[in-house]
């Protein structure tokens, strides 16, 4: 039987995050349980995007300072990551109302959103047809990263700091000695350890539930596609905010595209030729250039929602020593780093360091005090 500090459940971005900082302060026996490989849920069908371009003070808060914690890591790490910027594209005057207003809060919290003129928008994004735009809402401290390369360099780290990431291996249960933790069952056997992070994406409700808790998560199907790589014409992730529709270039050339498209809750993931129309249908009005692209590959993966739009991350209680990281609902690569370093000052230190990362807690569900954000996309 293993035994160990801390489990982790979930090889994706929130989980290895966790080690990483539980590593970084000193907690040096940590095991991290994989069903699958490590990215293989959420993580590897993500489209790259970093922003702080919310609605609510905790989101705006805690992306900023994940986006101070991707710049760090990506120069330790050594892995693609870049400021390219957020364009909003805003058609309508009850747009830019809205969008003025989050920019005062935006600014407010220190992101230095602005709206910003046609004329800009055309220097930002070269080709761009911006007829049907009013302005734009500008996130200069937006960016991406390669979620391939951010996830290998941390995992190689942590491998290197003898970390065991045990891969083809399924936790089945959380295991409890009255109010306290004590491991986790797993298709390979126990792993006995006082604490237990259950940071397993889409199954992470149905993990918390061995214990008798029922965390309201719900899994919705969300598109992606991806076209042949092509020269680099442009550093913004665009958004148009009519439909809620992204576009970004990757490292590697390619246009990854999402759009929201009316999905059941707990659908399977499976490829929808309306999905393509609509996407494409709207990123050919900006750039008509992309006719000529080819599509490469698409795919669909997992939004877990929370019914507030925030995560759910800190301990549970009345169960000592068992943590989650979930609920993205969307946006859990960009939070990725501020997540795990979150959760490990949750372990260490018993309470976050950002008063606004608290309220992220359980608690806010469990009294009914919920956070509403606004700003998802795709
Ligand atoms: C199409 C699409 C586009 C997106 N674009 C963005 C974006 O641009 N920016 C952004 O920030 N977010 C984006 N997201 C959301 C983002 O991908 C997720 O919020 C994020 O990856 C969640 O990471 P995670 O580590 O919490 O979960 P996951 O990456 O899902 O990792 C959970 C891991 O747990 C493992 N697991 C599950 N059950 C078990 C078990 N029983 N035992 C062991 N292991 C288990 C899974 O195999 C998985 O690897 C997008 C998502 C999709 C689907």
């Amino acid at each position: 039987m293993l035994k160990t500090d801390v489990v982790i459940i979930g090889g994706g971005i929130s989980g290895i995050s966790t080690a990483f900082w539980l590593i970084k302060r000193g907690i040096k026996n940590v095991v991290v349980v994989e069903k699958a490989y490590i990215g293989s849920g959420s993580t590897f069908k993500c489209a790259t995007g970093i922003r702080a371009s919310f609605t609510s003070e905790e989101h705006v808060v805690l992306m900023r300072e994940s986006i101070n914690l991707w710049k760090a890591l990506s120069q330790e790490l050594g892995f693609s990551y870049m400021r390219g910027g957020y364009v909003w594209l805003l058609s309508n005057e009850d747009q830019l109302k809205a969008f003025r207003e989050l920019s005062r809060i935006h600014n407010s919290f220190g992101v230095p959103t602005r709206i910003i003129s046609v004329e800009d928008v055309e220097k930002l994004v070269s080709k761009i047809d911006t007829r049907s735009i009013l302005c734009a809402l500008y996130d200069p401290l937006a960016g991406k990263a390669d979620p391939f390369e951010a996830l290998y360099s941390m995992a190689g780290f942590l491998r290197s700091a003898g970390v065991r990431i045990l891969q083809q291996v399924e936790a089945t249960r959380i295991l409890q000695n009255g109010p306290q933790v004590v491991g986790v069952e797993t298709t390979k056997g126990i792993i006995q350890g006082p604490i237990v992070v259950v940071a397993a994406g889409y199954e992470t409700r149905g993990l918390v539930k061995t214990v008798d808790v029922d965390l309201p998560l719900k899994n919705v199907p969300h598109h992606a596609v991806i076209t042949e790589a092509y020269k680099r014409a442009f550093d913004p992730l665009l958004v148009d905010a009519a439909s809620g529709s992204y576009l970004v270039q990757t490292f590697h050339g390619g246009f990854i595209m999402g759009t929201e498209i009316e999905e059941r809750e707990e659908a399977q993931p499976t490829p929808r030729v309306d999905f393509l129309y609509k996407v494409a249908s709207v990123w050919i009005k900006y750039l008509p250039w992309l006719r000529n692209v080819n599509f490469l590959r698409y795919w669909v993966g997992y939004y877990v929602m929370s019914p507030d739009n925030h995560p759910i991350i800190g301990p549970l209680p009345e169960i000592d020593g068992l943590y989650v990281a979930a609920g993205f609902s969307g946006h859990g690569f960009m939070m990725g780093p501020i997540v795990g370093k979150i959760l490990a000052e949750w372990i260490i230190d018993g309470k976050p360091s950002i008063p606004q990362a608290a309220r992220l807690s359980y608690k806010r569900i469990e009294e009914g005090k919920l956070i509403h954000e606004k700003a998802v996309i795709g």
